[in-house]
């Protein structure tokens, strides 16, 4: 075997390997370049999804006909800048681009040809680079006529078969480069975007004047669909240099996957591990553990705080200081979200209309597309047993039935007027009807009660008088007797009872009389879906959300009016009242607006 050194161009085809796997990989380095020369205004332009054509043109500051041979040669970028001994500040990045890769990557395995006009300069000048071969610039027909540059990809991957049988449709890939552009457009509301897809506009998206505030929030209805600032919250947050902001997605209004948690980092789009699990910590529970909460989350922090340069898409990145950026980013969304309160999601709502609607809730989804399906429509269980929730005593309202009902109506959640098939409260507001689900919204009562008990410094026990024995299967619990103190110090004292069971000495005294076996059931198998990796708090909010569930007012209880307006009530107090734990609302509301509409009378 003889080492031999690489030729450029397999250098830079390797290196495209890895930097521009797929189209819209290119259309990223693409439009970034863009943004690094100060481009107002994006026009991309795709066919054949991308392997056809990628034509990227800006309004930037163009390249000088000088340097154009230069800007397509490998580890060649104006964006670091060396300093007198020679090195460069990896730690003090400003600009999406740094490596000079992207350009000679793309070339190596494309015929490109890039024309450019400088700032300041009166002509263009062209460069053709076929497969790794440039040709020395040429003057260009007056196609721009400001500054800017205009970057032509044709047949990608020509040079690299492999890489092409790789690729998935045309259509899939299109869509590819439409969720990129959508993503970096996201963070940049102040530029103009336009996609053409074969020869059609699939996204037009004008420069916002106010990127921060209500400019990211049109930004972001245009990309996320009309349905996300109603059931999102805004955040501002700031924890020593760091500072977050964005909007957080309600509870209610979940996903099935975590395709639409949106992530910037001094505005890059990033996907990186350890705030996808800041934003998991901050939502777990509020959210069954497979759904996923929609946001748009912007962290801005020193240069110098955060390494970038981790993997050559650039993707992923490093904190100087990763706890104080989860803390940052865990705090700011739990408060946000404890702020909205017992908000639902109006998508609830929707839902429900266009399920009463002739055509189903087809008829009014707001049909704006990217969110990746319709919100899920709840099932409210029902579980019929007529159970110990009896022992859940209701605060009683004092006030005569006919005045605490015109109080109420002022109240959100209105008041209780009526009981339906023992399960659902129907309640009058000012201007519309509430239908709350009593098994879901009291079984979130319980558990932030858990929850503020437990942060007080402890649950209340009660000894049961004739201690309970529950068999259980073996690995059950093991695992059950592994948290013993755990449990102890939620209020469940339970002991070994020779083989195949447990004794239950004690019960949380919030839970009144309690289905034992079932309970140790639930908290088992909580304990082996979360595993031992979980923090502790993990563990204790699953189990505190099982004892919560089986310590509620079941559905298939009757309740008096005093009893329903006092759990509105409460509701009306509690935090995160809007969901049950599971992320399923409590509640919907109609307006008298939307109940008109159901009747054809608007
Ligand atoms: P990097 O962006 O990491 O510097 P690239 O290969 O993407 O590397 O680009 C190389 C250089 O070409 C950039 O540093 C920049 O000076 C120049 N360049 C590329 N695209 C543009 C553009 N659209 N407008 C102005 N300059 C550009
Ligand atoms: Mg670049």
């Amino acid at each position: 075997m003889t080492i031999r050194r690489l030729a450029p161009e397999a250098v830079n085809r390797i290196a495209a390997g890895e930097v521009i796997e797929r189209p819209a990989a290119a259309v990223k380095e693409l439009v970034e370049n863009a943004l690094d020369a100060g481009a107002k205004r994006v026009q991309v332009r795709i066919e054949a999804g991308g392997v056809g054509l990628i034509r990227v043109e800006d309004d930037g500051c163009g390249i000088p006909q000088a340097e154009l041979m230069l800007a397509l040669e490998r580890h060649a970028t104006s964006k670091l800048v060396a300093d007198a001994a020679g090195g460069v500040d990896l730690l003090n990045i400003s600009t999406m681009g740094f490596r000079g890769e992207a350009l000679p990557s793309i070339a190596s395995v494309a015929r490109l040809v890039m024309t450019s006009r400088a700032a300041g300069s009166g002509e263009s000048w062209a460069v053709h680079v076929e497969a790794g071969a440039a040709q020395p610039p040429r003057p260009a027909a007056g196609s721009l006529s400001v500054s800017g540059t205009c970057v032509e990809v044709r047949d990608l991957f020509f040079a690299t078969p492999a890489r092409l049988k790789f690729l998935r449709s045309e259509r899939a890939e299109a869509m590819a480069v439409g969720e990129q552009l959508r993503r970096i457009a996201m963070a940049r509301a102040d530029v103009a975007f336009v996609l053409e897809v074969d020869g059609r506009v699939a996204l037009r998206l004008p420069a916002e004047a106010d990127a921060l505030l209500e400019g990211r929030r049109r930004r972001l209805a245009a990309i996320l669909g009309a349905e996300f600032g109603p059931n999102s919250v805004a955040l501002d947050a700031v924890r020593e240099r760091a500072c977050l902001t964005g909007f957080a997605g309600l509870p209610t209004y979940h996903r099935a996957t975590r395709e639409q948690q949106h992530l910037f980092v001094n505005g890059r789009p990033v996907k990186d591990k350890l705030l996808i699990g800041a934003v998991r910590g901050a939502y777990q529970d509020l959210l069954a553990r497979d759904r996923h909460p929609v946001c748009a989350l912007y962290l801005d922090l020193p240069f110098e705080d955060v390494d970038v340069n981790v993997h050559p898409a650039k993707t992923e990145v490093r904190f100087r200081d990763a706890a104080s950026v989860r803390g940052l980013i865990v705090g700011a969304l739990k408060h946000a979200l404890a702020g909205a309160g017992h908000r639902a999601a109006t998508t609830v709502t929707i839902g429900a209309l266009g399920s009463f609607q002739p055509g189903g809730a087809r008829a009014v989804s707001p049909g704006l597309g990217g969110w990746g399906g319709a919100p899920r429509q709840p099932m409210m269980h029902a579980l019929a047993e007529e159970s110990a929730a009896g022992a859940f005593v209701m605060p009683s309202a004092r006030q005569e039935p006919e005045t605490a009902g015109q109080e109420a109506e002022a109240a959100p959640l209105g008041a209780a007027r009526a009981q339906l098939h023992e399960t659902y409260i129907l309640a009058q507001t000012r201007d519309g009807i509430v239908l709350v689900d009593q098994h879901a919204a009291h079984e979130r009562l319980v558990y932030e009660r858990f929850k503020a008990m437990l942060a007080q410094g402890g649950i209340k026990r009660q000894a049961l008088l004739i201690p309970e024995v529950v068999e259980l299967e073996e690995a059950a619990l093991l695992r059950l007797l592994e948290h013993r103190e755990d449990l102890e110090g939620l209020g469940l004292v339970i002991e070994p009872f020779g083989r195949g069971a447990v004794v239950v000495r004690e019960t949380p005294a919030l839970l009144g009389r309690v289905d034992c076996h079932g309970l140790l059931q639930d908290i088992a198998d909580d304990l082996a879906e979360l595993g031992s990796m979980e923090a502790l708090t993990g563990r204790l909010d699953a189990v505190l959300s099982s004892m919560a569930c089986r310590g509620s007012v079941r559905a298939g209880r009757r309740m008096n009016g005093e009893e329903m307006n006092a759990l509105l009530r409460q509701m009306e107090a509690t935090p995160f009242s809007g969901q049950c734990n599971h992320g399923r609302p409590t509640y919907v509301e109609l307006k008298l607006s939307d109940i008109e509409r159901l009747f054809g009378r608007r």
